[in-house]
């Protein structure tokens, strides 16, 4: 029969745009786990629609580049600076993303931030009416429509505007707060009636979704029940969906003779220590200095571990623009050149730290060698790096240490070792516990933790969110 189509929304695509001409483009698709997840949902023909993340003012570019990433079964949305500055940078990035990881705005940010808070928050909703505009030109009566995360909770009602028989889901990739903080948003009642048009509403977490419950309960005074929020009789369903990753492709990529040949020489490289690896995007809510701080409690207490056991910190580039985020790189290289400074010796340092990126194929030879895997998130909506680490440790079986703070905490703490990250003599003692843990009792934790990330896979979280919309449309049409 034919093929239910899937339409996915989210602010960016899936690629990399490069101009090479007037109206030439190269494109390289970024193959993440949510991209095979989705491309891959069985029985549905997706297409993802998006913004490219370049600026193209001009009628031939945007054509060229509009045919190009058809090819890639992606569709543009064209944003200007001025909206990405205001919509991307000020709303998104400034406003949500903070409060939904409970951070603080440093105190001279706080007021230009109120003060820009309107404009930034018009902005907002004319961008996620720009990506409806593009989806009401491609959608087709019984299409599913997935708007994905913090940048489009604004699209669920610019959508049902339109069409009230669109199918919408909506699913947040970060946490979703504690109603006492959340209600502090200005612009809190007119997102949480916007989410509330979409027929599904989907969280990472149950936590997460209890707390969005809260905040439609207090904030709108509407009614909580198990299955969501009503309003008038009109339900809106609430659910965790735990994402997962595709793990096949990591045990895939273990098979690979370079990454064999790496994994080799890495640990050649190591002999006779133990290695911890952190791998994250180099932001405030990776708790990177609590980690390291952490570390040298352990080396401090712990002499006869120093010059046994190394910390690879992998640390990607983000916002590199934002000053508040240089203040947090220059204080993690502050923080590691004195502990190498102070724990190092002429041939070897406790810490390598890295600001970079690295491929695929390098990362899945580090998930793989190393000993323990220290993931100290302050916040962070579920943190895939946890489960990554999992997935290609079928032989070494390593040693979790996983922020409670993380949404993995829920699905991966039977097997990893919970820490508070600001309890960093805590942390310090995990630290110690995995390194020296029997290898019965890593092997036992491997065994809770393993079959989960490799059955829990991206692939049937996504296919588990489409089936649940398509079938609470179908309740709901049958109530009506
Ligand atoms: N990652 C990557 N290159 C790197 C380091 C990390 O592609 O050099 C990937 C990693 O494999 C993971 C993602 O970045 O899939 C990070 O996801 P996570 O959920 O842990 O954190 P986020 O960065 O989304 O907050």
């Amino acid at each position: 029969g034919m093929k239910q189509r899937l339409l996915v929304v989210a602010n960016r695509l899936p690629v990399s745009a490069n101009r090479r001409g007037e109206d030439q483009w190269s494109l390289e698709i970024s193959a993440g786990g949510l991209v095979s997840a989705l491309l891959g949902v069985k029985d549905v023909d997706a297409k993802w629609i998006g913004w490219a993340g370049v600026n193209v003012p001009d009628e031939v570019g945007q054509r060229a580049l509009t045919r190009a990433l058809a090819e890639k079964r992606c569709i543009p949305v064209f944003l200007d600076e001025e909206i990405v500055h205001q919509y991307y940078n000020g709303y998104c990035n400034n406003i949500l993303w903070p409060l939904f990881h409970y951070l603080g705005l440093p105190q001279e940010d706080r007021l230009a931030t109120t003060r820009n808070f309107e404009s930034q928050f018009n902005a907002y909703k004319r961008a996620n009416q720009m990506f409806a505009d593009v989806v009401y030109q491609h959608y087709q009566e019984g299409d599913v429509i997935w708007c994905h995360d913090y940048h489009l909770m604004f699209m669920p009602k610019c959508l049902k505007d339109h069409d009230i028989n669109m199918k919408v889901g909506w699913f947040l990739h970060t946490p979703f707060p504690s109603s006492e903080i959340y209600r502090t948003l200005p612009s809190r009642s007119e997102l949480l009636r916007s989410v509330l048009c979409a027929d599904l509403v989907g969280f990472h977490t149950y936590d997460y979704a209890r707390h969005f419950v809260s905040a439609c309960t207090r904030i709108l005074g509407l009614e909580g029940t198990h299955e969501g929020v009503e309003d008038q009789g009109r339900l809106t369903r609430v659910a965790a969906f735990p994402i997962g990753i595709d793990s096949e492709r990591f045990k895939r990529a273990l098979e690979l003779t370079a990454v064999k040949r790496h994994i080799n020489e890495l640990t050649h490289r190591f002999a006779g220590r133990k290695v911890m690896l952190g791998v994250d995007r180099l932001d405030m809510i990776k708790g990177i200095p609590q980690k390291i701080l952490a570390f040298e409690k352990f080396l401090e207490e712990n002499p006869d571990w120093n010059d046994k056991v190394v910390l690879l910190q992998i640390a990607v580039p983000t916002r590199t623009d934002v000053p508040e985020y240089q203040k947090l790189t220059s204080q993690v290289h502050e923080i590691v050149g004195r502990i190498n400074g102070r724990f190092g010796t002429l041939t070897a340092v406790p810490i390598h730290h890295l600001d970079r990126s690295l491929d695929f194929h390098a990362l899945c030879a580090l998930y793989a060698v190393t000993d323990v895997a220290l993931v100290t998130s302050l916040r962070d909506g579920m943190n895939l790096v946890s489960y990554e680490y999992v997935a290609c440790q079928g032989s070494r079986k390593g040693v979790l240490i996983l922020s409670e703070f993380a949404g993995a905490a829920q699905s991966l703490g039977a097997g990893a070792i919970l820490v508070n990250p600001w309890n960093i003599t805590e942390v310090a003692d995990s630290i110690r516990h995995a390194l020296t843990m029997s290898s019965d009792e890593r092997e036992k934790r491997h065994r809770h933790n393993y079959p989960h990330v490799t059955t829990h896979t991206a692939q049937d979280w996504a296919e588990t969110f489409v089936c649940e919309l398509n079938e609470t449309v179908a309740e709901a049409q049958l109530r009506t």
